[in-house]
């Protein structure tokens, strides 16, 4: 086997596809390099339906719709595949971070059943694209395991044992762990599956465009606005007439609407590594910590890869160096580990009451619809949405429409850790506007740095380039208004409340935010 080649972010070269950090995924490598073309200029300015964002959701949207005779453009802010679908571990589950025992005591039993009908439809769904449209993805039908190393993960573990079973979905006790981590009990889900999420993207990108779809890469929707006779969605000078507008943007962009206080942002941290031995597991395998741990192979180029994830945490909050330096010892710790060939965060979101939220979007005009609080189960859930938003822009019945319908409202589902959110995104609104350090003077900031910084008694966000010329930016979110903080692994400013983040220039990277940071310009 070849000698991998020695992958460090530090001196490998940019990859051509972007991604919503700065830290490079192991699925934006060479072998993907070519396949992604940015669209030519396009001047069509209407159709029966804009998506918006080109990640999982966006494409399987797209390729149902317009394989059902709608004309549909695809409008995405930067490059296919930029945001959390650029950045995820890629296992494809038939259970999700909601349980089905929370599903049950939240919604009951028949919708504990049905969202276990909805992954499993999801699962087979990959499957069917992969095999229908001929897409190399390297998906492979996997087993998972589950294991708990104490008595109170053992409890835990029982009755996700046990509300699988009653919700149908198939799973067993086994006697030993895939791992080479103690086990005190290991549970087994057959019929899971693994994939490169970057090559499927692509197979639904190219049949897409095969039945006439069109992609606008580097197009970002600021507005849709209805008229007499539907929408227009907005970029620029750009107008796109359509009947419908599918947000399939992770988090819904613009105002501060339910949905963003209904959504907790997360980062999540993943290593690609290799080992000296051979101890790479075969199928996918948690532990059942807090946050958990998980782990799954995969083979590009001939190298084989561990990937590890997890250390997860709300979004600006912890440092995400310490974060990858936890998950690295933990790593080591349990791993004859050679090289660590790539390391990479990215976000999700954790729905309010433990259910993604798919459907019309409540509270704006017909035709608009929405996709988000998928937890890290967006492989699956972002598959189902696409299946679910194409009947209902088509006016057609979908059988889990109303269990995952945005506009529903079950307060005592919702989960007292969305209390402790919101009222942490009020404690960042008024104490993030009292702390900063002072800073004599702009050449204190060490270069490729970030921070939030009293210049002169005013909050500045300030960013020193590696060639030293510094940006000065107002903290302030645009979205709600919260202090953004300095990210300096993905090097990006990241607001703790909604999510929103943006480049050390201060440019929009993500919503819900619609506008860049203010420049601010300082007295000399
Ligand atoms: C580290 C990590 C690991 C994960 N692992 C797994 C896993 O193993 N299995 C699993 O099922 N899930 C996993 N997830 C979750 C899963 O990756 C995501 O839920 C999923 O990729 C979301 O896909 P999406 O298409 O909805 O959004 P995205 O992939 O984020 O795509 C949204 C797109 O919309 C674009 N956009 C945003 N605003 C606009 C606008 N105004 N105009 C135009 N375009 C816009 C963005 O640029 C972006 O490209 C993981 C998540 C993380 C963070």
């Amino acid at each position: 086997m070849n000698e991998p080649e020695k992958q460090n972010t530090s001196f490998r070269e940019k990859p051509i596809l972007p991604r919503d950090g700065s830290n490079e995924s192991i699925w934006q490598g060479s072998t993907f390099r070519h396949q992604l073309t940015n669209s030519p200029e396009n001047t069509e300015e209407s159709c029966d339906v804009v998506i918006v964002g080109g990640g999982i959701t966006g494409f399987t949207a797209a390729v149902r719709l317009q394989e059902q005779g709608k004309s549909v453009i695809l409008a995405e802010a930067h490059t296919v595949a930029y945001g959390t679908t650029g950045g995820t571990s890629a296992h494809i589950n038939t259970f999700a971070d909601t349980t089905y025992a929370e599903v049950e005591q939240n919604f009951g039993y028949d919708s504990a059943k049905l969202f276990a009908r909805a992954i499993q439809e999801a699962v087979d769904t990959i499957h069917t694209h992969a095999a229908t449209y001929r897409i190399d993805c390297d998906l492979e039908t996997k087993d998972a395991y589950v294991y708990a190393e104490d008595e109170s993960q053992q409890k835990e573990l029982d009755s996700l044992l046990e509300s699988a079973l009653r919700a149908g979905v198939n799973a067993d006790v086994v006697a030993g762990s895939p791992l080479p981590i103690p086990a005190l009990k290991v549970i087994r889900l057959p019929g899971q599956a693994q994939f490169h999420p970057l090559k499927y993207l692509t197979g639904l990108r190219k049949v897409f465009e095969a039945l006439g779809g069109i992609v606008l890469e580097h197009t970002r929707i600021e507005d849709v606005e209805q008229e007499e006779n539907g929408l227009i969605a907005r970029s620029g000078d750009r107008k796109l007439r359509t009947r419908a507008v599918v947000y399939a943007t992770h988090i819904t962009p613009g105002g501060v609407n339910a949905l963003h206080f209904l959504n907790a942002p997360y980062r999540s941290y993943v290593l690609a590594v290799t080992l000296n031995d051979d101890a790479y597991p075969d199928d996918l395998v948690y532990d059942m910590q807090e946050p958990y741990h998980y782990f799954r192979s995969h083979v590009i180029d001939g190298q084989k890869y561990l990937i590890v994830g997890g250390n997860d945490h709300k979004t600006g909050h912890d440092d995400p160096e310490v974060a990858f330096q936890e998950l690295e010892t933990y790593t080591k710790e349990h791993f004859n580990v050679k090289d660590i060939a790539y390391r990479w965060s990215s976000q999700y979101y954790v729905p309010a009451d433990g259910l993604p939220y798919i459907g019309k979007m409540p509270g704006s005009p017909n035709g608009l619809y929405t996709a988000t609080g998928y937890n890290g189960n967006g492989m699956i859930l972002g598959t189902i949405a696409g299946k679910i938003l194409s009947d209902l822009v088509r006016e057609r019945e979908n059988p889990y429409a109303e269990l995952f319908d945005p506009g529903r409202i079950k307060p005592l589902a919702i989960n007292p850790e969305l209390i402790k959110e919101n009222a942490d995104v009020a404690y960042h609104f008024i104490a993030d506007r009292l702390s900063a350090e002072e800073l004599d003077s702009l050449r204190d900031v060490p270069e490729d740095t970030g921070m939030i910084a009293k210049i002169g008694g005013k909050k500045v966000a300030v960013y020193k380039s590696p060639s030293g010329e510094v940006h000065t930016l107002s903290p302030v979110c645009p979205h709600a208004h919260c202090y953004v903080n300095w990210n300096a692994s993905e090097k990006s400013w990241d607001c703790p409340c909604h999510g929103a983040r943006f480049s050390p220039e201060g440019q929009l990277i993500t919503g819900p935010a619609r506008k860049d940071l203010e420049k601010l310009t300082l007295p000399a």
